[in-house]
Order: C-alpha cells, then sequence, then structure tokens
C-alpha cells in the first residue's frame, strides 16, 4: 500500500461519521481474492435493518454515514410502497437514507465497476448529500491482467465508465486499487495501467504488489513476477498515483469548502475535518469543532493533507 495514504476503515473514526454495514459475501470471484471463499455468497441487510440504524445513529450526532460492504454496489433489497413490492439497490437505498434530515453525508465502500448502474450515476447527480467520490478498484489496465483476475469487464469499459460518470456527475472525483505484478504480466500489461491511470487521472489510490492468497486460484500459477521487477514496478505506479494525488489537492488551494469535523488533531486546540474527496483537513480553533460541518479556507497543503481557517461557525 502507498504509505502516505491512510486504509479506508480507518477514516471513519469518530461519532459524527459513522459505519453501517449493508451487505456481505461476494458472488465475483476474482481470482486473487478470498472473499467468496470465507465470506459465502452475497447478502444485504434489509431496508428496514438499515434505516432504523442509521437513524439511531443519526439521532446520537452522526452526519456523515458510511454504506460498507465486500462488494456494496451490488446491494439488493426490497420494500413495500403502497402495498406494492419495489426492489431497492444502492441509489434508491442512497435516496432512502437522504430522507433523514440531519444526516449530511453518505458515502458507500467498495465498488466493482460492473455493479455501478445508471441510477447510481443518476443518484449521484440529483442527491446531494451523496458525495461525489467513488472508490471503484480497477486493479490491471491490461485486458489480458484483468481476464485473468476474472474481473469481468475490459480497461475500454472502465474508462467509458468513468467518463460515463464525469459528464453527468461534473466533480465526481475517484480513487482505485491497483494490483501491480499480477502472475504473467509483462512490461507492456504495465504499460496499459500506466495508460489507463493517465487517461482517467485519480486523487487518491491504493497500490499493492501481488502476492498469492492461499486457495485462491491466482495462487496456483507458475509464473509469479519477481521481487525485483515488482518494486520497480511498484514505485514507478505510486510515483504517477501520488503526482495525480497532488495535482487534484492544489486545486483546492486557497479554495473555500465544507468540512466535516470528527477528531481531535495531534496538537494543542487542532481539530481534523473531512472534505467531500476524502482529504484530511487541520483547523488550530478554540472552540470544539467536533461534530460540525465549517466552510474553511484551504490555506497550506503539507504531504497529502490540507491546513485551513475557518471562515463559519
Ligand atoms: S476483489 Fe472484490 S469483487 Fe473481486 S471477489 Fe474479492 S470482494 Fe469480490
Amino acid at each position: 500500500m502507498n504509505k502516505n495514504l491512510v486504509p479506508f476503515q480507518n477514516l471513519f473514526l469518530g461519532g459524527a461519521s459513522r459505519q453501517i454495514t449493508i451487505q456481505e459475501g461476494c458472488d465475483k470471484f476474482c481470482s486473487f481474492c478470498v472473499v467468496p471463499y470465507t465470506r459465502g455468497n452475497e447478502y444485504s441487510r434489509s431496508v428496514e435493518e438499515i434505516f432504523a440504524e442509521a437513524k439511531n445513529l443519526v439521532e446520537n450526532g452522526a452526519l456523515e454515514i458510511n454504506l460498507l460492504g465486500q462488494n456494496v454496489s451490488s446491494y439488493k433489497s426490497s420494500i413495500f410502497e403502497k402495498s406494492e413490492k419495489k426492489q431497492v439497490d444502492l441509489a434508491k437505498l442512497c435516496n432512502i437514507l437522504s430522507s433523514l434530515p440531519e444526516l449530511k453525508r453518505i458515502r458507500y465502500i467498495t465498488s466493482h465497476p460492473s455493479d455501478i448502474n445508471d441510477e447510481l450515476i443518476l443518484e449521484h447527480k440529483n442527491n446531494k448529500k451523496l458525495m461525489p467520490f467513488l472508490h471503484l478498484p480497477v486493479q490491471s489496465g491490461s485486458n489480458k491482467i484483468l481476464k485473468k483476475m476474472n474481473r469481468k469487464y475490459s480497461k475500454e469499459n472502465y474508462i467509458d465508465l468513468i467518463n460515463k460518470i464525469k459528464c453527468e456527475v461534473k466533480n465526481m472525483a475517484f480513487s482505485s486499487d491497483f494490483i501491480v505484478g499480477y502472475p504473467g504480466e509483462t512490461n507492456n500489461d504495465f504499460e496499459d495501467t500506466l495508460d489507463l491511470i493517465n487517461k482517467v487521472g485519480f486523487a487518491s489510490s491504493y497500490s499493492f504488489k501481488y502476492s498469492p492468497r492461499p486457495g485462491t486460484p491466482a495462487s496456483l500459477i507458475k509464473n509469479q513476477i519477481n521481487d525485483e521487477i515488482l518494486d520497480k514496478r511498484l514505485n514507478k505506479i505510486q510515483k504517477i498515483l501520488n503526482d495525480q494525488q497532488k495535482k487534484f489537492n492544489e486545486t483546492f488551494l486557497e479554495k473555500e469548502i465544507d468540512i466535516l469535523f470528527t477528531n481531535l488533531g495531534k496538537k494543542n486546540n487542532q481539530y481534523v475535518g473531512r472534505t467531500a474527496f476524502l482529504q484530511p483537513v487541520h483547523v488550530i480553533s478554540s472552540k470544539d469543532l467536533v461534530g460540525k460541518i465549517l466552510k474553511i479556507k484551504i490555506e497550506r497543503l503539507t504531504s497529502f493533507s490540507f491546513h485551513g481557517k475557518i471562515l463559519s461557525s
């Protein structure tokens, strides 16, 4: 993993930002992944259960809810509306949850590109509570490797999807996961991944050296990539991804943006919050900011976090 980035599961600490597991398991069977074997088939919790949990969290101070699932975009359930049974997918669920007046931000993670439907894109366009930030793991930009990984989409499908979303939701930003050095990955395959990165432009990303997981089909493949090549490719991809992240972050300098404060910082009177795109923002204040959404002017960028000052309270 890029060591500058905080794992997603650590981003959502604090009472103002909470998590709800809405889905477990996965039916996709990517060749490198243990989830379908360890967590079983996809299972979605009921809308009623999720809504009750969200309502309880919001009544106890949550302003943001992160909907979690191993394959969250495959969420599928149903509700009765006027005694008629209606299907509920992730888009509809986000819409239902946004009816909670005190809930200000909704996120979801982790999605599979094949499950992002038009309804979800439209929900991002029309529902201001649904954050314009999508973590959409691509893993590789080589069609040969994507096929071996059993990812069920091509490089072109992925780029088309990103362009379609960007077209509908102008301020949408993307993060992704990359596996470097999947068995059989040639220089050309790796170059295809770099090409995809350059075509998409990611706001942040996680990149990993491939390592075999016991029990997965990929662990049985003979031509594993040697460590020297893995290291070189990882360094190269991380440099490009870090540059893209820096470039994205620099566009926020001097801007005034809404920040949800969730935690105390390490320094005296320092508070830490997040932008809509999950960038951490540090602010010094004599007043307690935790649990507030405030307009902040971004003044400095250090490494991968912002420093700013309060414009409203
Ligand atoms: S990588 Fe994601 S989509 Fe693929 S099998 Fe694992 S959980 Fe499912």
